[in-house]
């Protein structure tokens, strides 16, 4: 399987070669068409494996290219602000060529910077679950367009004590949104949160 037989646009392919990647890895092969179809999932990945990709690389093809309406479409929730920081980073080299707008919520950083970047329209948002809940609460922001939501590492977004958070982000969103969530580890909390918020998930695992 190479990249070239996922039916990927030629924006997103065009940056996957500029970033010297080969094949897809096992994890993406699998990941990339679900996604892309529009299915919830739930995937067993770990760091290494490949998984941020196999996430952001659909999460660009439904996307598309940047959207001029008010609203961001796509959000990432990571557990930490390195990682978030990461996948921001390579969200961004990933949309390269399709003009998405990725903006980064992490505690530690200003909240005026952060309004200045909502102000520009993103089209995706990538955020520790304490400080997107500190934009909701404090600012009035609005999750009501967002079409994929993504919990990346979702056993450790669980075990830093952000259960309430994410439920209450999951809510805020409509439930007509995709839903995907990857874990190294799928312990029962993880299960019955998704068994509540996730549709008929699809099952990925190495
Ligand atoms: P991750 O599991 O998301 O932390 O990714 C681990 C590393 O693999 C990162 O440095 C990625 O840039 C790299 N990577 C992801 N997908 C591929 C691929 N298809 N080919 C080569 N390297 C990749």
């Amino acid at each position: 399987g190479s990249f070239q037989g996922l039916g990927l646009s030629s924006p997103t392919y065009k940056a996957i070669m500029r970033m010297g990647y080969k094949v897809p890895t096992p994890i993406q092969r699998k990941t990339i068409p679900t996604i892309m179809e529009g299915q919830d999932m739930v995937a067993m990945a770990r760091t290494g494996s490949g998984k941020t990709a196999a996430f952001l690389i659909p999460m660009c093809e439904r996307l598309k290219s940047h959207s001029t309406s008010v609203g961001f479409r796509g959000v990432v929730l990571s557990p930490t602000r390195e990682l978030a920081m990461q996948t921001a980073k390579f969200a961004r080299q990933l949309s390269k060529f399709n003009d998405l707008r990725c903006c980064l919520l992490v505690g530690g950083q200003g909240m005026e910077a952060q309004f200045e970047h909502l102000a520009n329209n993103p089209d995706m948002v990538i955020a520790t679950p304490g400080r997107l809940m500190h934009h909701i609460l404090e600012a009035e922001l609005s999750l009501s367009r967002v079409e994929i939501l993504v919990f990346d590492e979702a056993d450790r977004l669980f075990e830093l004590g952000f259960a309430e958070q994410l439920q209450k982000i999951l809510d805020a969103t409509p439930s007509s949104r995709q839903c995907l969530l990857f874990s190294a580890t799928l312990p029962a909390q993880l299960v019955s949160f998704s068994r509540a918020g996730i549709k008929d998930p699809a099952f990925i695992r190495l």
